[in-house]
Formats: C-alpha cells, structure tokens, sequence
C-alpha cells in the first residue's frame, strides 16, 4: 500500500479545495508546493496590518450559489464592491462604462442622450461586420472615443501588441450600463475574506499534510511512488517535458511600496490607459479591508513578456496555443492514474469561483461517482 491516496501538486484554490474534499471522504493526502507559502496566486502578505494581495488584487464574485455556500463554511467575506477608476492623460472616469462615466466623456445626463451618443459614435463603424482584428472589434463596439481612452493603448500594454495585431475575439462584448452604478461586477455576491485570504486556505487545508519549497520535478520518480493518484496543478506542457512544445502565457511585474501616508488614490483600484504610464494598474490594498492605518501600501502591475524567470499569468488563447493545449489535453487523458486541474494545468484564465466549481466537480467525478 502507498503512503498515501492522493498526493496534491500545488496547494492554490484548486489543489486545496480538492484536498478539502478528498479529506471530508477520509483519504490520506499530501499537498506539496514549490512556493514558500500556500494558496497560489491568491496568497497575501501581511505588511504593517495591511494584506497585500502579493500577485495581483484578488476580488472573489460569484453567481454560483454552490460555490458561494461552500466557500463560506471556510471564510466570512465583506461587502466590499469593485468599482474601479480609469486614470487617462489626468482624469479619472468611472468603470465599468455606465452613466458616470458617459457623463464625465460627453457631458450628458440622461441614458436616452448617453445611447444616442454611443451610437453617433459607433456610425463610422458599421460596415466592420467581421472585424479581423482587436482595434475593428472595438470600434464597431463602442467608437473612436472610448477606444482611444479606455482600450486602445491599455490593451497594447497588457498583451504586448498593436492592437491591430490582435486577435479581435479578445474583446467579445463591452458592458455598457445605462444606470449610475459604479459596481464592476454583475455577481450576487461579493467580497474579500475578512480575515484574509490566507486563513481561506489554511482553513481548507485544516488537517491535511503540508510540504511547502517542494517542487514535484525535482524528485519525480520518489513522488510518483508515494501516492496512487495525483492531482497535478501545475503546467501542463511542463509535465509532459515540452514534448509538443511551450504553451504561451503574458507575464506581469508587481512592484510593492510602503507609504508613509494615510491614503495615496482613495480607492483600491485605479487602471492607468495610457501607454506613456508602464504599468497597467495601481492598487491600494488597504481599501479592499476597509483599513483605518496611518500609512499604506500600493502595487505597481507591469504586464511583461513570459520566460523562465517569472511566472506565467495570462495564458494566449490564440489557435497556435489551443491546438498545442489541445494535444497535452490528449496525452493526459491516457494516464489514468493522474488528474490535471486549475489554471495552468487546463490552459485557462478560471476566476476563482470557476476555479472552486472546478475543484469540486472533480472531487465529485473521484469521490461520489
Ligand atoms: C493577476 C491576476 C488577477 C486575478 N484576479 C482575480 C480576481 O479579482 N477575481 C477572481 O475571481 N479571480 C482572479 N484571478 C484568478 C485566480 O488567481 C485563479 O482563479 C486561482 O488563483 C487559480 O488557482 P489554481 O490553484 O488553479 O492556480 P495557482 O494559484 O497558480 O496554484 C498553483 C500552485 O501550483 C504550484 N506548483 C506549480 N508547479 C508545481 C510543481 N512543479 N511542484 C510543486 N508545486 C507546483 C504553484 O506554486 C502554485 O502555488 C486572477 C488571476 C491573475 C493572474
């Protein structure tokens, strides 16, 4: 018999929530990870008081009333609300688009005079009925204005690229809102974990074996031996030793400063459009637990290009790399003894509520089938 029945790479939301479940049906588990810590990319660092959401701000919404009773047997959320500000060329307009916003860019005051200018704006565009690239997609969707201001030069930071050189299906749809609400979200529920989101995980994890500055490529042939299935939440094409090739991710570089003033933007999360500004966003942690400190902590986010040295964020899911995912996908299907979960083992970008509803499908699939 081996030592244990499920042995967890990774212990983000997908390897924990999995390990949760495993162990509510009483298997013997083992969660390793090569960070230092726990929870992945939803791991927060406490600086001075202040939970600093260390690889990038992390705000839990959902509409899956599952997810939502499940996640909250192991954290109780507040009632913050997202609602974002875009910095361009010194003002700052409200997001998501709603009547704030088209109030501020066009001066109008009613919802009938924001569609009527919406659709002056969008007239220009009309015979773009297959746009070929992000830049047509956009202008067809909202006109020069808007594009100019909120799209244009922010999506060529974020993925590197002319907007002309990107795929249009990037932006499928643009929300516009012809009420003035600031909410980003259109989700029933919202909020941060009050206590944070390191006491989710070590909530979830409450019992269950730990190995942490553990990479399972270091020793493999020890941790294949050491359970009778794994759950792999790692790259995919790096389990699979590249064979068909490297999947393409855009990376991001946050840079953390400790200020010593009691607010430095008044809000938690400001997006800088233009692209004379390097980074993509500021967030003001501090906002997102209501905090009452003399100082503050903010994050500069720097998308960058991805490589060895940094981590892989947003994969591309361009053709070229579906068709290559596509083929690992494939490939792990013929190892019976291995489950493949989360954002770098399924080649997507999962919210965490997605990434919860995932973890407990697959729980379900092994444990209730
Ligand atoms: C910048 C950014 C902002 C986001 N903001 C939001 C948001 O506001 N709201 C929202 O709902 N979602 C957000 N998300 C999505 C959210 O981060 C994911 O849903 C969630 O973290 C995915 O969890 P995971 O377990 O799949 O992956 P991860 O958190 O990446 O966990 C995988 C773990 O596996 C470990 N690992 C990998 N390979 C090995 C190995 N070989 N050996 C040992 N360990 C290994 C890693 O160290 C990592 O800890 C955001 C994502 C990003 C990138």
């Amino acid at each position: 018999m081996k030592t244990y029945d499920y042995l967890i790479v990774g212990s983000g939301l997908f390897g924990s929530v999995f390990a949760q479940k495993a162990k509510e049906k009483g298997k013997r588990c083992l969660v390793i990870d090569k960070r230092s810590h726990t929870g992945g990319n939803i791991h927060c660092k406490n600086k001075n008081s202040i939970l600093v959401h260390e690889y990038g701000a992390h705000i839990f919404h959902t509409d899956n009333e599952e997810v939502w009773q499940y996640v909250n047997r192991f954290t109780k959320f507040n009632h913050y609300i997202n609602s974002p500000l875009a910095k361009y060329k010194g003002q700052l307009y409200n997001l998501p688009f709603n009547m704030n916003t088209f109030n501020k860019l066009w001066g109008v005051n009613t919802p009938q005079e924001a569609k009527l200018k919406l659709e002056e704006q969008r007239r220009p565009y009309v015979h773009l009925v297959n746009p070929v690239n992000l830049e047509e997609q956009a202008l067809k969707l909202c006109g020069e204005e808007i594009y100019r201001i909120f799209i244009k030069e922010y999506t060529e930071k974020q993925w590197g690229r002319p907007a002309t050189e990107l795929p249009a299906f990037i932006i499928k749809r643009l929300p516009f809102r012809f009420v003035y609400d600031n909410n980003y979200f259109d989700d029933p529920y919202q909020g941060i974990p009050i206590e944070g989101y390191n006491s989710l995980i070590s909530n979830l994890l409450e019992g269950i074996e730990i190995k942490t500055d553990v990479n399972y490529f270091q020793n493999r042939p020890y941790f294949d031996n050491l359970a009778d299935k794994i759950l792999f939440t790692g790259c995919i094409d790096e389990f699979f030793n590249y064979e068909y090739g490297c999947l393409e991710y855009r990376s991001l570089r946050f840079e953390h400063e400790l200020l010593d003033i009691e607010d430095f933007q008044g809000n938690a999360v400001v997006n800088y459009d233009e692209s004379a500004i390097p980074y993509t966003r500021i967030i003001e942690h501090k906002h997102f637990q209501f905090g009452k400190q003399p100082f503050t902590v903010i994050t500069k986010e720097y998308p960058q290009s991805y490589h060895a040295d940094n981590e892989p964020y947003y994969p591309v899911n361009d053709q070229k790399n579906t068709q290559l995912f596509n083929l690992y996908k494939e490939r792990a299907s013929s190892c019976p003894d291995k489950l493949f979960g989360g954002r770098l083992a399924q080649y997507a970008y999962f919210d965490m509520d997605d990434t919860i509803a995932a973890a407990l499908k697959l729980a379900q699939r092994e444990f209730y089938k």
